[in-house]
């Protein structure tokens, strides 16, 4: 089972109304997805996040004719290879040999990966809080109801992109915009450092539903977050940059999180990835995926967290939530998948269970001209 063609498959869509976080707004969406085909006929679908000019030269000028003609079955192998040449397209790859080798076995993936402990995991409603207008509070609390009636009961909203004291407007409008069983995960992508996160206790010790605090500082900062996490009021998340599994040991030996935040885009290769969630659950930490970008990528991270052993013996069908995009971004489309009652049902056919709408990839396909 050699591998004979891979398609890529480079798409864009501008955004009508740019939104952000703490790292200011996105004009775009993109995506970059990759079919491999064997030479017995089985194919498997990839996907991973770069500028997409980068992506596309590197895939047809280095890595595509790396590829032609290895063993579809070393999977782990051609990552590594493929991790020379671009770390992040090796995600891709490994996504889609992973899809070949469970469709030759005939297996849904996550039994070739060991079997699932639950049928359906829970996700929560991602938001990019932040927008050019006046009333982006008024913008910001309208999506989240618009959410919450479309039956997610957990959200995240960005801070640290404005003043403090504007950002606990935000909170506290949000707060009251959310019944009393809904939860919430504030997120500062890394923009304060100890003295201005310690700036928001007196607020979160009146928050007592928060999900957690994500990256209050630089992840960087193993000592501080673990001083912070003495003396927040609020479970401690973040690492979701980190592309490695040994990445995450300074922070799990050092106790300096709550819950780890690991990215199927970001962790070369999907082997990695749940090489990750298996560490996590050896050092007793939690681990939600953060799978903001790439609707096929948050599949991948729904498959894992299937498979993933309960964090503890109290609610034996409790798992961590996965992150699920609710801005304007059609990608989201591509797998047909929808939450219902703030959980997703992970599809149990051959391989990743589901086919990609191809006419989205079509209508959507980037025309090589410049976007940013
Ligand atoms: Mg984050």
């Amino acid at each position: 089972m050699k591998i004979r063609t891979i398609e890529t498959y480079p798409l864009l869509y501008r955004l009508p109304s740019p939104y952000g976080d703490a790292n200011g707004l996105k004009t775009f969406r993109s995506a970059y997805l990759i079919r491999i085909g064997t030479d017995d006929g089985v194919s498997g679908w990839g996907e991973c996040a770069d500028a997409l000019e980068t992506l596309h030269k590197g895939f047809h000028e280095r890595i595509i004719p790396e590829l032609i003609g290895q063993p579809a079955a070393d999977r782990r192998k051609l990552v590594r290879s493929v991790k020379k040449l671009h770390a992040r397209a090796a995600s891709a790859v490994g996504m889609a040999l992973s899809e070949i080798a469970a469709l030759r076995a005939g297996m849904n993936i996550t039994e070739i990966w060991g079997g699932r402990f639950r049928d359906k995991v829970p996700v929560y409603a991602s938001f990019q809080s932040y927008t050019a207008d006046a009333d982006w509070r008024k913008r910001s609390v309208e999506a989240v109801e618009r959410a919450a009636a479309a039956g997610f009961d957990a959200f995240k909203v960005k801070i640290g992109g404005k003043p403090i004291e504007d950002d606990q407007r935000h909170i506290a409008d949000v707060q009251a915009a959310i019944s009393g069983n809904m939860r919430l995960a504030l997120d500062a992508n890394q923009s304060y450092d100890a003295a201005a996160a310690l700036a928001w206790r007196p607020l979160l010790e009146r928050q007592p539903r928060l999900l957690w605090l994500e990256e209050p500082l630089r992840i960087q900062y193993v000592a501080d977050y673990g001083l912070l996490r003495q003396r927040m009021p609020v479970p401690l998340a973040g690492g979701e940059n980190l592309e490695a599994a040994a990445d995450f040991l300074p922070l799990l030996t050092q106790r300096a999180l709550d819950y780890i935040t690991p990215d199927p885009l970001h962790v070369t290769g999907i082997d990695e990835y749940r090489a990750t969630l298996s560490m996590a659950r050896a050092f007793g930490i939690r681990a939600t995926p953060h799978a903001f970008d790439g609707a096929l990528t948050r599949l991948h991270a729904l498959l894992a967290q299937a498979c993933l052993e309960p964090f503890g013996k109290m609610q034996p069908d409790a798992i961590e939530p996965v992150e699920w995009d609710a801005m304007d971004n059609p990608f989201t489309g591509l797998v047909p998948l929808r939450p219902s009652g703030g959980e997703v049902a992970v599809p149990r056919g051959p391989g990743i269970g589901i086919e990609l709408d191809t006419d989205l990839l079509a209508f959507y396909r980037w025309d090589g001209s410049r976007y940013e």
